[in-house]
């Protein structure tokens, strides 16, 4: 017979009222009298898109480092996925950080790897099987579209090829969560556009995604939830439209 634990239920009930991400009230300071943020507090539920906007030095990347517990808060909380992620310990950092598949502006891939040795590299080192492995590459490179470039190597790709090398990479433990910090920063419009294309493609999969940019066009293109940072602050929460003023 089943027994029903009261507590247990209780407990999940809880767990689907939170969001995917709860930042609150959270401050970072850094010596010098630097306030990077200052009181910022929002929530994103899960399979939301957010182009978390502002002029350089606003504190996006910040953000993100936060989310990603590269950085802990000098006051405030910020949990994901129900966890206090300031109060996880160092070695459960890693475990974590595979919830979140980040993305950065200057790619950050291994030269000396082919394309598809990169992503493998991201997968061996979670200790994935070799079987896992077999299966789960070329389903990555398919959709980011570069099944036929799985053999070259990083320095013979375009700039909007690596980028999706780099979104292939973050994307190896099918992540709840993707941040992508700047990740046109390097690339031409039409490059931008097939990169913030893939972006939507991957949130209408379902994964939460977090676009930290000051490409304007983008973001109008998107139109989709917009958190703006000025100077540490936040200044607008929109449920949609573009960059505004
Ligand atoms: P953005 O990503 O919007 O350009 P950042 O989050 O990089 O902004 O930076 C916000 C502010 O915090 C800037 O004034 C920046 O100089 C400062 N800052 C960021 N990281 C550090 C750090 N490690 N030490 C000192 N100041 C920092």
């Amino acid at each position: 017979m089943r027994t029903i634990n009261h507590n247990t239920k209780f407990e999940v009930s809880e767990l689907k009222d939170r969001p995917l991400i709860s930042v609150e009230h959270v401050t970072k300071s850094y010596p010098g009298e630097i306030v990077a943020l200052d009181d910022v507090s929002f929530k994103i539920k899960e399979g939301e898109f957010i182009c978390l906007v502002g002029p350089s030095g606003a504190g996006k990347s910040t953000i993100v480092k936060m989310l990603i517990r590269e950085e802990i808060p000098s006051k405030g909380e910020i949990y994901v996925a129900n966890r206090n992620i300031c109060q996880i310990k160092r070695y459960q950092i890693p475990y974590f950080r595979r919830k979140i598949g980040v993305v950065f502006q200057d790619y950050k891939l291994l030269d000396h790897k082919t394309v598809s040795e990169n992503i493998v590299f991201a997968l061996e080192v979670s200790e994935a099987s070799d079987d896992e492995i077999k299966i789960r590459v070329p389903k990555i490179l398919n959709l980011v579209g570069l099944i036929d470039r799985a053999a070259v190597f990083p320095n013979s790709l375009s700039g909007g090829e690596r980028q999706r090398v780099s979104i292939a990479r973050a994307l190896v433990h099918s992540p709840k969560i993707l941040i992508a910090d700047e990740p046109t920063g390097n690339l031409d419009p039409d490059t931008s556009q097939d990169v913030i294309d893939l972006l939507r493609k991957i949130n209408s999969a379902g994964t939460t995604v977090i676009l930290a940019t000051h490409d304007k066009g983008s973001v109008d293109q998107i139109n989709r939830r917009v958190i703006k940072l000025e100077k540490g602050k936040l200044t607008e929460d929109r449920m949609s439209g573009g960059y505004g003023k």
